[in-house]
């Protein structure tokens, strides 16, 4: 799934209403992938943990996951005839996206900060990731 960048940090800039100052203040707060994952999860899930899979709000069961996604929530359904698993992410604009949750939402930060806006190849100079030559 490919959304347009601008499109997405759009999104993202409405979910957190910004409200600071300098990309120090920011990256204090966001401090790692999991505090991004709660945050998304707070927004999301608000009225409780929903199955992004088939809807079940029964309590999704807990996933301990290793490496690079032990910080990430990640959770399976316990809807017997669903048990797929799912984080956050599963089914919205981020999914596709291998980029960390973090890098986007310093992505939409930036973008927010500048007055006269920014281009999407100067914004991911900015976070650090190159995109696609033929994106
Ligand atoms: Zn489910």
């Amino acid at each position: 799934m490919i959304h347009r960048f601008d499109y997405v940090c759009t999104i993202i800039i409405r979910l957190m209403d910004f409200k600071f100052k300098t990309i120090t203040e920011f990256n204090d707060y966001f401090k790692d992938e999991r505090t991004c994952y709660e945050f998304m999860e707070k927004q999301r899930w608000a009225s409780g943990i929903a199955c992004p899979h088939c809807g079940s709000t029964k309590e999704p069961k807990k996933v301990v996951a290793r490496g690079k996604l032990k910080d990430i929530p990640t959770y399976r359904c316990s809807e017997t005839q669903c048990v797929l698993p799912f984080t956050v992410r599963t089914n919205t604009i981020f999914q596709g996206s291998k980029l960390e949750l973090r890098k986007w939402f310093q992505a939409a930060f930036e973008l927010s900060a500048s007055k006269k806006g920014i281009s999407s190849v100067e914004l991911a100079a900015r976070i650090g990731c190159s995109r696609s030559q033929h994106g």
